[in-house]
């Protein structure tokens, strides 16, 4: 298959940034890739934090990257949502976060208005029983119930487990007997919303990740080309033998430029 490769989706952690670094030859790539005119998109499944955090974290370390330029979870739900004009959300997730969505319509002293989507994100700070009963009503009542990822647990570099949003999900699913909407990665709608956001088609789309199951499986999902850097998870796949299946491999994200470079003149 011919791709002409116009848009790219790059994953961030352990492809361009990894523990608070960024990966050696990644600030160059970049650059060399925005001049080249490719419209740029870095994604990350990150739900606990602000677009302005991740951005500040990433320019904390020479990446360079445009407020427009970063897709995660919370971005694609508010594409989503300007779609649906008069949505009501009830947000399961931060404070900071809750700023970015259109609230549920309550206001003192008035029933609260009935919600038409239940956002689950980041909710550790915020989470109790009213709440999470409050949301399980939302969804039996109509409300769509939307994820911004599935994660069951994650682990501290200092090897503490906490339980994820993925299974506050599960517990709203089990109960409600609906199935969410799921807006990170891996879902096709998550990367197809982010390939439309560029104004390519996905055939004129490549992802760009270090991880065959999300990043590889994703760019699949919507027929995008995939380009896996060995770097990141790379090693750990490879030892579980889930790596592979990507149209290329490459080294690192420093290497991509002279690849699409080939491809563009290898392609008639
Ligand atoms: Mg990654």
């Amino acid at each position: 298959m011919n791709f002409h490769v116009r848009a790219l989706l790059i994953d961030i952690n352990g492809t361009v940034f990894d523990h608070g670094d960024a990966i050696d030859g990644a600030p160059k790539a970049i650059n060399r890739l925005r001049d080249g005119g490719y419209a740029l998109r870095f994604l990350t499944n990150t739900e606990s934090k602000t677009v302005e955090v991740t951005l500040e974290s990433l320019r904390a370390c020479g990446l360079h990257v445009e407020r427009e330029e970063l897709f995660t979870p919370v971005v694609a739900a508010q594409t989503l949502l300007a779609c649906s004009p008069g949505a009501r959300v009830l947000p399961l997730m931060s404070e900071e976060l809750r700023k970015a969505f259109p609230p549920s319509g309550r206001t003192v002293g008035a029933p609260a208005a009935t919600p038409t989507h239940v956002i689950v994100g980041d909710c550790q700070a915020v989470l109790d029983y009213p709440l999470l009963n409050r949301a399980f009503r939302a969804v039996r009542a109509g409300a769509e119930l939307i994820a911004l990822q599935r994660g069951a647990l994650y682990r501290t570099p200092q090897g503490e487990e906490f339980l994820d949003t993925g299974a506050i999900v599960a517990a709203l699913e089990y109960g409600t007997g609906r199935s969410a909407r799921l807006l990170g990665k891996p879902s096709s709608e998550y990367f197809g919303l982010a390939a439309t956001s560029t104004g390519f088609s996905p055939q004129e789309t490549a992802v760009i990740g270090d991880d065959a199951t999300t990043d590889g499986t994703g760019g699949r999902s919507i027929g995008a080309m995939t380009v896996q850097v060995r770097t990141g998870k790379y090693a750990d796949q490879v030892a579980a033998g889930v790596a592979g299946g990507a149209s290329h491999t490459v080294a690192s994200v420093a290497e991509v430029p002279d690849l699409l470079r080939r491809l563009e003149h290898a392609t008639p």
